[in-house]
Protein backbone atom coordinates (compact mmCIF):
# COMPACT_ATOMS: atom_id res chain seq x y z
CA UNK A 1 0.00 0.00 0.00
CA UNK A 2 2.89 2.19 0.86
CA UNK A 3 5.03 1.30 -1.45
CA UNK A 4 2.26 1.91 -3.84
CA UNK A 5 1.32 5.83 -3.05
CA UNK A 6 5.20 6.38 -3.49
CA UNK A 7 4.93 4.90 -6.89
CA UNK A 8 2.47 7.39 -7.33
CA UNK A 9 3.85 9.96 -6.33
CA UNK A 10 7.27 9.80 -7.89
CA UNK A 11 5.26 8.99 -11.54
CA UNK A 12 2.69 11.98 -11.21
CA UNK A 13 6.31 14.22 -10.67
CA UNK A 14 7.86 12.45 -13.36
CA UNK A 15 5.42 13.56 -15.62
CA UNK A 16 4.78 16.71 -14.82
CA UNK A 17 9.02 17.55 -15.31
CA UNK A 18 9.67 18.18 -18.64
CA UNK A 19 13.91 17.26 -18.29
CA UNK A 20 13.60 14.13 -17.07
CA UNK A 21 10.43 12.07 -17.95
CA UNK A 22 12.83 8.91 -16.70
CA UNK A 23 13.02 9.55 -12.97
CA UNK A 24 10.45 7.88 -11.84
CA UNK A 25 12.30 5.03 -13.49
CA UNK A 26 15.60 5.81 -12.58
CA UNK A 27 14.34 6.08 -8.58
CA UNK A 28 12.45 3.01 -8.69
CA UNK A 29 15.72 1.03 -10.73
CA UNK A 30 17.54 1.48 -7.66
CA UNK A 31 14.88 2.02 -4.69
CA UNK A 32 15.13 -1.66 -3.46
CA UNK A 33 19.20 -1.50 -2.57
CA UNK A 34 18.10 2.29 -1.24
CA UNK A 35 15.59 0.29 1.37
CA UNK A 36 17.62 -2.12 2.11
CA UNK A 37 20.76 -0.36 3.64
CA UNK A 38 18.13 1.75 5.04
CA UNK A 39 16.92 -1.38 7.29
CA UNK A 40 20.40 -2.35 7.45
CA UNK A 41 21.37 0.60 9.02
CA UNK A 42 18.07 1.21 11.19
CA UNK A 43 18.49 -2.16 13.02
CA UNK A 44 22.36 -1.65 13.43
CA UNK A 45 22.77 1.67 14.79
CA UNK A 46 25.64 3.15 15.71
CA UNK A 47 26.96 5.72 18.53
CA UNK A 48 28.81 8.29 17.31
CA UNK A 49 32.72 7.94 16.27
CA UNK A 50 31.84 4.34 16.85
CA UNK A 51 30.22 3.98 13.21
CA UNK A 52 32.96 1.25 11.89
CA UNK A 53 29.92 -0.76 10.35
CA UNK A 54 28.06 1.78 9.02
CA UNK A 55 30.97 3.49 7.51
CA UNK A 56 32.69 0.10 5.98
CA UNK A 57 28.46 -0.63 4.58
CA UNK A 58 28.10 3.05 2.67
CA UNK A 59 31.99 2.54 1.47
CA UNK A 60 31.78 -0.54 0.22
CA UNK A 61 28.05 0.28 -1.69
CA UNK A 62 30.05 3.66 -2.99
CA UNK A 63 32.91 1.45 -4.14
CA UNK A 64 30.72 -1.24 -5.70
CA UNK A 65 29.22 2.03 -8.05
CA UNK A 66 32.25 2.85 -9.28
CA UNK A 67 33.27 5.72 -6.90
CA UNK A 68 36.85 6.09 -5.87
CA UNK A 69 36.35 5.69 -1.88
CA UNK A 70 38.67 7.06 0.89
CA UNK A 71 37.76 5.89 4.39
CA UNK A 72 38.99 6.77 7.82
CA UNK A 73 38.93 10.19 7.14
CA UNK A 74 38.52 12.15 10.39
CA UNK A 75 38.17 8.44 12.15
CA UNK A 76 35.56 6.65 10.71
CA UNK A 77 34.63 9.35 7.90
CA UNK A 78 34.30 8.35 4.40
CA UNK A 79 35.28 10.57 1.54
CA UNK A 80 33.62 9.12 -1.80
CA UNK A 81 34.44 11.14 -5.32
CA UNK A 82 32.57 10.29 -8.78
CA UNK A 83 35.28 12.23 -11.61
CA UNK A 84 33.11 13.11 -14.89
CA UNK A 85 35.14 15.32 -16.54
CA UNK A 86 35.64 18.89 -16.33
CA UNK A 87 33.08 21.16 -14.50
CA UNK A 88 32.06 22.27 -11.18
CA UNK A 89 32.83 20.59 -7.74
CA UNK A 90 29.59 19.60 -5.92
CA UNK A 91 29.44 17.65 -2.45
CA UNK A 92 26.62 15.79 -0.61
CA UNK A 93 26.90 15.26 2.79
CA UNK A 94 25.57 12.63 4.56
CA UNK A 95 25.90 11.96 8.84
CA UNK A 96 27.01 8.48 9.78
CA UNK A 97 25.61 8.45 13.54
CA UNK A 98 22.42 6.84 15.79
CA UNK A 99 21.97 8.00 19.55
CA UNK A 100 22.07 6.48 22.82
CA UNK A 101 18.53 5.90 23.03
CA UNK A 102 16.39 2.88 23.03
CA UNK A 103 13.49 2.57 20.66
CA UNK A 104 9.95 2.46 21.27
CA UNK A 105 8.13 2.43 17.87
CA UNK A 106 7.08 -0.97 17.72
CA UNK A 107 8.15 -1.25 14.71
CA UNK A 108 9.37 -4.72 12.84
CA UNK A 109 12.80 -3.74 12.24
CA UNK A 110 12.97 -1.21 15.69
CA UNK A 111 16.59 -1.45 16.79
CA UNK A 112 17.20 -4.02 19.64
CA UNK A 113 21.02 -2.64 19.92
CA UNK A 114 22.63 -2.23 23.00
CA UNK A 115 26.25 -0.60 23.61
CA UNK A 116 28.56 0.90 25.95
CA UNK A 117 28.83 4.39 25.52
CA UNK A 118 31.69 6.71 26.01
CA UNK A 119 31.26 6.77 29.92
CA UNK A 120 30.70 3.34 30.27
CA UNK A 121 26.69 3.32 30.50
CA UNK A 122 25.18 0.41 29.03
CA UNK A 123 22.37 2.05 26.74
CA UNK A 124 19.84 1.32 24.18
CA UNK A 125 21.07 2.86 20.31
CA UNK A 126 18.68 4.54 17.47
CA UNK A 127 18.92 6.17 14.54
CA UNK A 128 16.48 8.39 16.76
CA UNK A 129 17.38 11.44 14.38
CA UNK A 130 16.83 9.53 10.51
CA UNK A 131 20.75 9.28 10.08
CA UNK A 132 19.85 5.94 8.38
CA UNK A 133 16.65 8.01 6.10
CA UNK A 134 20.12 10.53 4.71
CA UNK A 135 22.53 7.53 4.45
CA UNK A 136 20.03 5.84 2.24
CA UNK A 137 19.17 8.19 0.35
CA UNK A 138 22.51 9.82 -0.31
CA UNK A 139 23.04 5.89 -2.21
CA UNK A 140 20.75 5.72 -3.81
CA UNK A 141 20.89 8.51 -5.18
CA UNK A 142 25.14 8.24 -5.81
CA UNK A 143 23.50 4.97 -7.97
CA UNK A 144 21.30 7.16 -9.97
CA UNK A 145 24.60 9.46 -10.58
CA UNK A 146 26.84 6.83 -11.55
CA UNK A 147 24.15 4.83 -13.73
CA UNK A 148 23.53 8.05 -15.89
CA UNK A 149 26.52 10.11 -16.31
CA UNK A 150 25.41 12.07 -19.37
CA UNK A 151 22.97 13.74 -17.29
CA UNK A 152 26.03 15.97 -15.57
CA UNK A 153 29.25 16.37 -15.64
CA UNK A 154 32.11 17.74 -12.88
CA UNK A 155 33.11 16.43 -9.71
CA UNK A 156 31.13 14.84 -7.19
CA UNK A 157 32.03 14.28 -3.55
CA UNK A 158 30.11 12.46 -1.00
CA UNK A 159 30.87 12.72 2.29
CA UNK A 160 29.89 9.68 5.23
CA UNK A 161 30.53 12.16 8.35
CA UNK A 162 30.87 10.67 12.10
CA UNK A 163 29.83 12.30 15.09
CA UNK A 164 27.43 14.57 14.34
CA UNK A 165 25.39 14.45 17.58
CA UNK A 166 28.62 15.72 19.35
CA UNK A 167 29.44 18.04 16.93
CA UNK A 168 33.08 17.05 16.22
CA UNK A 169 33.03 14.72 13.45
CA UNK A 170 33.27 17.60 10.55
CA UNK A 171 35.55 19.66 12.15
CA UNK A 172 37.91 16.01 12.61
CA UNK A 173 37.45 15.55 9.01
CA UNK A 174 38.89 18.64 8.16
CA UNK A 175 41.30 18.73 10.22
CA UNK A 176 42.29 15.34 8.49
CA UNK A 177 42.70 17.50 5.25
CA UNK A 178 38.83 16.92 4.10
CA UNK A 179 39.47 20.42 1.88
CA UNK A 180 43.16 19.54 1.07
CA UNK A 181 43.49 16.24 -0.12
CA UNK A 182 40.12 15.84 -2.01
CA UNK A 183 39.12 18.85 -4.56
CA UNK A 184 37.69 21.62 -3.20
CA UNK A 185 33.85 21.73 -3.30
CA UNK A 186 32.27 24.86 -5.20
CA UNK A 187 29.16 24.38 -3.45
CA UNK A 188 27.85 21.89 -0.46
CA UNK A 189 24.69 20.51 0.21
CA UNK A 190 22.75 18.65 2.90
CA UNK A 191 19.37 17.24 4.07
CA UNK A 192 17.52 16.63 7.61
CA UNK A 193 14.64 14.96 7.66
CA UNK A 194 12.14 15.23 10.64
CA UNK A 195 8.30 15.26 11.22
CA UNK A 196 7.33 19.06 11.14
CA UNK A 197 6.98 18.28 7.17
CA UNK A 198 5.04 15.66 5.43
CA UNK A 199 6.82 13.04 3.68
CA UNK A 200 6.62 14.02 -0.05
CA UNK A 201 7.51 17.29 0.77
CA UNK A 202 10.66 19.29 0.94
CA UNK A 203 11.15 23.07 3.70
CA UNK A 204 13.86 25.42 2.71
CA UNK A 205 14.74 29.29 3.10
CA UNK A 206 17.69 31.40 2.53
CA UNK A 207 19.81 32.82 4.93
CA UNK A 208 20.25 31.48 8.49
CA UNK A 209 19.26 27.69 8.99
CA UNK A 210 20.42 26.97 12.39
CA UNK A 211 22.05 28.95 14.88
CA UNK A 212 25.47 29.46 16.46
CA UNK A 213 25.55 27.35 19.59
CA UNK A 214 28.02 27.62 22.42
CA UNK A 215 28.44 25.70 25.34
CA UNK A 216 29.75 26.82 28.74
CA UNK A 217 30.42 24.93 31.71
CA UNK A 218 30.67 27.59 34.71
CA UNK A 219 32.60 26.64 38.30
CA UNK A 220 31.26 29.14 40.77
CA UNK A 221 34.13 28.96 43.86
CA UNK A 222 32.33 29.90 47.66
CA UNK A 223 33.28 28.38 50.77
CA UNK A 224 31.72 25.31 52.69
CA UNK A 225 30.53 24.65 55.99
CA UNK A 226 27.94 23.96 58.53
CA UNK A 227 24.73 24.47 57.22
CA UNK A 228 23.77 25.78 60.89
CA UNK A 229 26.45 28.74 60.31
CA UNK A 230 26.09 30.41 57.12
CA UNK A 231 27.95 33.21 58.80
CA UNK A 232 31.42 30.88 58.77
CA UNK A 233 30.83 30.01 54.99
CA UNK A 234 30.66 32.30 51.24
CA UNK A 235 27.29 29.93 49.89
CA UNK A 236 28.13 28.85 46.45
CA UNK A 237 24.63 27.81 46.46
CA UNK A 238 23.07 31.69 46.64
CA UNK A 239 25.41 33.29 44.20
CA UNK A 240 24.47 30.73 41.56
CA UNK A 241 20.95 31.28 42.25
CA UNK A 242 21.36 34.88 42.13
CA UNK A 243 23.74 34.37 38.53
CA UNK A 244 20.66 32.12 37.29
CA UNK A 245 18.34 35.34 37.51
CA UNK A 246 20.95 37.97 36.45
CA UNK A 247 22.21 36.15 33.39
CA UNK A 248 18.01 36.34 32.21
CA UNK A 249 18.80 39.92 32.03
CA UNK A 250 21.21 39.70 28.85
CA UNK A 251 18.46 38.90 26.19
CA UNK A 252 15.78 40.91 28.19
CA UNK A 253 17.98 43.87 28.70
CA UNK A 254 21.01 43.83 27.08
CA UNK A 255 20.45 42.30 23.63
CA UNK A 256 18.61 44.51 21.00
CA UNK A 257 14.82 43.97 20.49
CA UNK A 258 14.08 41.86 17.80
CA UNK A 259 17.69 40.08 17.44
CA UNK A 260 17.74 36.36 18.49
CA UNK A 261 19.22 35.55 21.05
CA UNK A 262 18.98 32.51 23.90
CA UNK A 263 20.63 31.50 27.23
CA UNK A 264 19.60 28.70 28.90
CA UNK A 265 20.62 27.32 31.85
CA UNK A 266 20.30 23.70 31.37
CA UNK A 267 21.64 22.48 34.88
CA UNK A 268 22.39 23.32 38.28
CA UNK A 269 24.66 21.54 40.24
CA UNK A 270 25.62 21.77 43.60
CA UNK A 271 26.24 20.02 47.28
CA UNK A 272 25.17 16.31 49.08
CA UNK A 273 23.16 16.89 51.83
CA UNK A 274 20.67 19.64 53.76
CA UNK A 275 22.67 20.55 56.36
CA UNK A 276 26.44 21.32 54.20
CA UNK A 277 27.06 24.02 52.55
CA UNK A 278 29.32 23.33 49.59
CA UNK A 279 32.48 24.63 48.08
CA UNK A 280 30.98 24.82 44.62
CA UNK A 281 28.25 24.89 42.33
CA UNK A 282 28.76 24.14 38.79
CA UNK A 283 26.18 25.65 35.97
CA UNK A 284 26.00 24.35 32.38
CA UNK A 285 24.87 26.72 29.90
CA UNK A 286 23.66 26.51 26.26
CA UNK A 287 23.69 30.16 23.85
CA UNK A 288 22.29 30.19 20.69
CA UNK A 289 22.46 33.59 18.43
CA UNK A 290 22.81 33.70 14.50
CA UNK A 291 24.92 36.73 13.99
CA UNK A 292 28.90 36.77 15.19
CA UNK A 293 28.17 40.16 16.97
CA UNK A 294 25.21 39.19 19.16
CA UNK A 295 27.04 36.12 19.94
CA UNK A 296 30.05 37.87 21.17
CA UNK A 297 28.20 40.81 23.26
CA UNK A 298 26.56 37.06 24.71
CA UNK A 299 29.33 35.31 25.87
CA UNK A 300 30.92 38.67 26.90
CA UNK A 301 27.95 39.61 29.61
CA UNK A 302 27.71 35.63 30.79
CA UNK A 303 31.33 36.41 31.99
CA UNK A 304 30.85 39.73 33.31
CA UNK A 305 27.88 39.19 35.11
CA UNK A 306 28.95 35.64 36.48
CA UNK A 307 31.83 37.24 37.75
CA UNK A 308 30.69 40.24 39.08
CA UNK A 309 27.90 37.88 41.10
CA UNK A 310 30.93 36.06 42.72
CA UNK A 311 32.45 39.65 43.09
CA UNK A 312 29.16 40.32 44.68
CA UNK A 313 28.96 37.65 47.08
CA UNK A 314 32.68 38.00 48.50
CA UNK A 315 34.07 34.67 47.08
CA UNK A 316 37.57 34.43 46.87
CA UNK A 317 38.07 32.91 43.88
CA UNK A 318 36.84 34.17 40.14
CA UNK A 319 34.06 31.56 38.89
CA UNK A 320 35.69 29.39 36.04
CA UNK A 321 34.18 29.86 32.78
CA UNK A 322 35.25 26.88 30.34
CA UNK A 323 34.10 26.86 26.78
CA UNK A 324 33.98 23.62 25.61
CA UNK A 325 32.24 23.66 22.41
CA UNK A 326 30.77 25.94 19.88
CA UNK A 327 29.21 25.74 16.70
CA UNK A 328 28.79 27.89 13.70
CA UNK A 329 25.40 28.85 11.81
CA UNK A 330 23.99 27.11 9.08
CA UNK A 331 23.40 29.27 6.29
CA UNK A 332 21.96 29.00 3.44
CA UNK A 333 23.39 31.03 0.31
CA UNK A 334 20.86 33.52 -0.76
CA UNK A 335 21.09 32.96 -4.56
CA UNK A 336 21.61 29.44 -4.55
CA UNK A 337 18.75 28.92 -2.50
CA UNK A 338 16.65 30.65 -5.24
CA UNK A 339 17.99 28.67 -7.53
CA UNK A 340 16.96 25.68 -6.25
CA UNK A 341 14.10 25.99 -4.92
CA UNK A 342 12.95 26.15 -8.30
CA UNK A 343 14.47 22.94 -9.03
CA UNK A 344 12.89 21.54 -6.31
CA UNK A 345 9.71 22.97 -7.21
CA UNK A 346 10.10 21.63 -10.81
CA UNK A 347 11.14 17.87 -9.52
CA UNK A 348 8.99 17.58 -6.63
CA UNK A 349 5.58 20.30 -7.85
CA UNK A 350 5.41 23.50 -6.57
CA UNK A 351 2.97 22.29 -3.17
CA UNK A 352 5.32 20.18 -2.21
CA UNK A 353 8.05 22.98 -1.64
CA UNK A 354 7.68 24.79 1.81
CA UNK A 355 9.37 27.69 2.99
CA UNK A 356 10.54 27.40 6.52
CA UNK A 357 11.53 29.91 9.13
CA UNK A 358 14.70 29.15 10.57
CA UNK A 359 15.68 27.25 13.80
CA UNK A 360 17.43 27.23 17.03
CA UNK A 361 19.43 23.70 16.70
CA UNK A 362 22.68 23.65 15.53
CA UNK A 363 24.41 21.82 13.50
CA UNK A 364 28.01 20.88 12.64
CA UNK A 365 27.58 21.07 8.65
CA UNK A 366 28.76 24.81 9.60
CA UNK A 367 32.49 23.32 9.61
CA UNK A 368 32.51 22.49 6.34
CA UNK A 369 30.83 25.95 4.97
CA UNK A 370 33.26 27.60 7.06
CA UNK A 371 36.00 27.05 4.52
CA UNK A 372 34.44 29.60 2.34
CA UNK A 373 31.70 27.07 0.66
CA UNK A 374 28.16 28.45 -0.25
CA UNK A 375 25.93 26.07 0.79
CA UNK A 376 22.59 24.72 0.45
CA UNK A 377 21.01 22.70 3.49
CA UNK A 378 17.17 21.64 3.02
CA UNK A 379 14.73 19.79 5.44
CA UNK A 380 12.77 16.57 4.17
CA UNK A 381 9.38 15.96 4.86
CA UNK A 382 9.53 12.36 7.13
CA UNK A 383 5.96 12.54 8.96
CA UNK A 384 3.26 9.96 7.33
CA UNK A 385 0.81 12.36 5.59
CA UNK A 386 -1.95 10.85 7.09
CA UNK A 387 -0.81 11.37 11.07
CA UNK A 388 0.49 14.90 9.58
CA UNK A 389 -3.06 15.76 8.96
CA UNK A 390 -4.33 14.22 12.31
CA UNK A 391 -1.79 15.95 14.24
CA UNK A 392 -2.46 19.12 12.74
CA UNK A 393 -5.98 19.07 13.37
CA UNK A 394 -5.84 18.15 16.73
CA UNK A 395 -2.80 20.59 17.95
CA UNK A 396 -1.18 17.64 18.81
CA UNK A 397 2.80 16.93 17.87
CA UNK A 398 4.16 13.70 16.40
CA UNK A 399 7.48 12.44 17.86
CA UNK A 400 10.35 14.54 16.83
CA UNK A 401 13.98 13.62 16.28
CA UNK A 402 15.56 12.51 19.11
CA UNK A 403 12.51 11.09 20.15
CA UNK A 404 12.17 6.85 21.01
CA UNK A 405 9.27 7.50 18.76
CA UNK A 406 10.66 8.46 15.93
CA UNK A 407 9.34 6.95 12.76
CA UNK A 408 9.49 8.13 9.46
CA UNK A 409 7.04 7.59 6.70
CA UNK A 410 10.30 5.82 5.32
CA UNK A 411 9.07 5.05 1.02
CA UNK A 412 7.73 8.37 1.00
CA UNK A 413 10.87 10.30 2.54
CA UNK A 414 13.12 8.02 0.89
CA UNK A 415 11.93 8.54 -2.85
CA UNK A 416 11.41 12.32 -1.96
CA UNK A 417 15.02 12.57 -0.62
CA UNK A 418 16.70 10.50 -3.55
CA UNK A 419 14.16 12.79 -6.41
CA UNK A 420 15.26 15.79 -4.50
CA UNK A 421 19.13 15.36 -4.26
CA UNK A 422 19.38 14.13 -7.92
CA UNK A 423 17.78 16.98 -9.08
CA UNK A 424 19.79 19.48 -7.36
CA UNK A 425 23.13 17.37 -8.21
CA UNK A 426 22.62 17.24 -12.23
CA UNK A 427 21.03 21.41 -11.65
CA UNK A 428 24.65 22.43 -9.81
CA UNK A 429 26.90 19.67 -12.03
CA UNK A 430 26.03 22.00 -15.22
CA UNK A 431 28.07 24.43 -16.83
CA UNK A 432 31.42 25.64 -15.91
CA UNK A 433 32.81 25.24 -12.27
CA UNK A 434 33.27 29.46 -12.75
CA UNK A 435 29.99 29.99 -14.03
CA UNK A 436 28.65 28.40 -10.69
CA UNK A 437 31.26 30.36 -8.38
CA UNK A 438 29.82 33.70 -10.00
CA UNK A 439 26.33 32.88 -9.93
CA UNK A 440 27.08 32.46 -5.85
CA UNK A 441 29.44 35.07 -5.04
CA UNK A 442 28.36 34.93 -1.38
CA UNK A 443 30.97 32.16 -0.08
CA UNK A 444 29.70 32.69 3.75
ZN1 LIG B 1 20.21 14.72 16.01
ZN1 LIG C 1 20.42 14.75 12.88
Amino acid sequence: MRLARSFLLVTLTAVTCSQAPSRSGEVEAIYSDARALYLDLHQNPELSSHETQTAAKLAGRLRDLGYAVTEQVGGTGVVALLKNGAGPTVMLRTELDALPVEEKTGLPYASKVRAKDDSGRDVGVMHACGHDVHMASLFGTAAIMAHNKAAWHGTLILIGQPAEETISGAKRMIEDGLMTRFPKPDVALALHVGNQLAAGKVGLGPGHRFSNADSLRITIYGKGGHGSQPNSTIDPIVIAARTVIALQTIVSREVKPGEVAVVTIGYIQAGTKNNIIPDQAELGITVRSYKPEVRKQVLAAIARITKAEANAAGALREPKIEHYEATDAVYNDPALTQRLEGVLESTLGKENVVVEDPGMASEDFSFFTAQGIPSFYFSLGGADPDKFTEAKATGTNLPSNHSPLFAPDVDLALHTGIAAEVALLRNLLNGSADELRKSVPSGH
